[in-house]
């Protein structure tokens, strides 16, 4: 198999896999060994034949999102408890009458009457219910859908939906100028049966889980590896071909702390055993691959190597550093330390290095930070820190992988190669995530800035994780399957 195809078969694997996690729940997620990540490629379904759909999706988009599938697999269920409530006359509170739940209860009565809201009062209209908790409530996205359907219809028509988007897509009363195709596109994403017009019941579930996530973010920050190792010991990011300083972050992270109100704020660092294959002093520990290009005795600090394994692992050599608990792995002394902070390690296992703060680099095992967002229904994810062309994106790129809406923090990180920084930037733009500096941040974790971009990589994972849950609910429900599938493979296991 050539290097490609290996690539692409991880990639696509990659995507069933975060599929499957993102509609079977986090239970799975946990792989914290190597060794657990090998005996699940033998036990996780995915692995061993079952293949959910990727439901026309290309692999070049997301693989699939988790907050959002997750909360519209829990919504499509509390929509039928309420409806079964609702039936038998019972209603277990005033809130679940109104305002939490189902979604198709409120759109099915008829005559709501006249919307009070008005297009022409001059105040944005989603300005007015953000942070309300009013995109829970049904009753208001009929309110809205009235609004917008300026000719009473009963559908919204492309300007309707212009109109409506306007007012979405500002900052302080300041509409973002949308392209036309940019339109043209969050139109068909929201437009699920494609008739060119949105109904209020397209409208309803977007109001749910496609603007809620636009008017109402939770918002996570994750701040990877200001460790003093990367600032001023072994690996210090100043010796390093661009010269940054790895501890001018700190002002601008303490900065944002003090000005920003997270949902939840992650710290990651690096942590590695004794043994740790990244290090340079290790290379003679390890078996070369034959078509390594350095020999153990000639290999220099950033070489990449390839070790025999098992598995083959492709590895750049860095001077020993961030071993568990030497003073190299503490966070900077004057990185502020919110309360109730959520630590995350990597790297911890010898035998994978482990850039990203969500997969080792090989993607066999997963650090728990995933585990941490979605119980949190996180839709934000604001990543800065060191290194900006390792570590952090790295983790932005997996960040956007897992289909949460993602900003990189440009002037809260710092790099080791300005032209590796470059194509970072570059890459990380064409993914799908938001490049900010830190000005911009705390007006759009409280959704006064709210960024077309985003918005439309929100579009994007609720029209694919819909999809996805819909498909899967035809098939009589995935997580049955996958329990037959384990015990199959259980069986012939034995
Ligand atoms: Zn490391």
């Amino acid at each position: 198999m050539n290097r490609n195809e290996t690539n692409s078969s991880r990639g696509l694997e990659f995507v069933r896999r975060a599929a499957y996690y993102a509609i079977v729940g986090t239970s799975a997620h946990r792989l914290n060994t190597t060794r657990d990540a090998r005996r699940a490629r033998y036990t996780d379904p995915l692995c061993s034949g079952l293949h959910i759909r990727e439901a026309g999706v290309s692999l070049s988009a997301p693989a699939a999102a988790f907050a959002i599938t997750m909360s519209l697999a829990k919504n499509n269920k509390k929509a039928s408890v309420n409806h079964r409530r609702s039936s038998s006359n019972k209603l277990s509170s005033p809130r679940d009458c109104k305002c939490e739940g189902s979604i198709m209860a409120d759109v099915n009565k008829a005559g709501a009457g006249l919307s009070h809201l008005s297009l022409s009062s001059g105040e944005n209209l989603f300005d007015a219910i953000r942070k309300t908790n009013a995109t829970k409530c049904s009753a208001k996205a009929q309110e809205y859908f009235n609004t917008f359907d300026v000719d009473s219809d009963g559908y919204l028509n492309d300007r309707e939906f212009d109109t409506l988007l306007k007012q979405l897509f500002c900052n302080k009363g300041q509409s973002y100028t949308l392209s036309k195709k940019q339109t043209t596109d969050i139109f068909k994403l929201i437009d699920e049966n494609q008739d060119g017009k949105i109904d209020l019941k397209e409208f309803t579930e977007c109001w749910h889980h496609w603007l809620k996530q636009i008017l109402d973010p939770v918002t996570a920050l994750v701040v990877v590896d200001v460790q003093n190792d990367f600032i001023s010991g072994t690996m210090a990011i100043c010796d390093c071909p661009a010269g940054q300083d790895g501890a001018a972050v700190v002002p601008c992270i303490n900065k944002l702390l003090d000005t920003t109100r997270f949902d939840v704020v992650i710290y990651s660092a690096d942590w590695h055993p004794e043994n740790h294959i990244s290090f340079i002093e290790n290379v003679k520990d390890r078996k070369l691959h034959h078509t390594t290009k350095v020999s153990s005795e000639n290999a220099c600090k950033m070489d990449t190597v390839i070790f025999e394994g098992p598995p083959i692992v492709e590895q750049k050599l860095w001077p020993k550093h961030c071993v568990q608990g030497s003073w190299g792995s503490e966070l900077h002394k004057d990185l502020k330390v919110v309360e109730n902070a959520v630590f995350i390690n990597k790297g911890t296992n010898p035998d994978i290095d482990s850039y990203s703060a969500f997969w080792d680099n090989n993607k066999l095992s997963q650090t728990g930070l995933i585990n941490e967002l979605t119980s949190r229904g996180i839709t934000d994810v604001y990543v800065c820190g060191l290194a900006y062309d390792i570590c952090v994106g790295a983790t932005t790129a997996h960040s956007v992988e897992h289909g949460f809406r993602t900003v990189l923090i440009e002037d809260a990180a710092r790099g080791v190669d300005v032209n590796d920084m470059k194509k970072t930037h570059d890459k990380l733009l064409r993914q799908g995530a938001a490049l900010v500096n830190c000005d911009s941040v705390p007006g759009m974790v409280s959704a006064d800035d709210r960024r077309p971009d985003l918005g439309y990589k929100a579009a994007l994972n609720f029209a694919m994780a819909r999809k996805l849950v819909k498909t899967e609910s035809s098939q009589g429900g995935v997580k049955e399957k996958l329990s037959q599938d384990k015990k199959a493979a259980q069986t012939k296991a034995k």
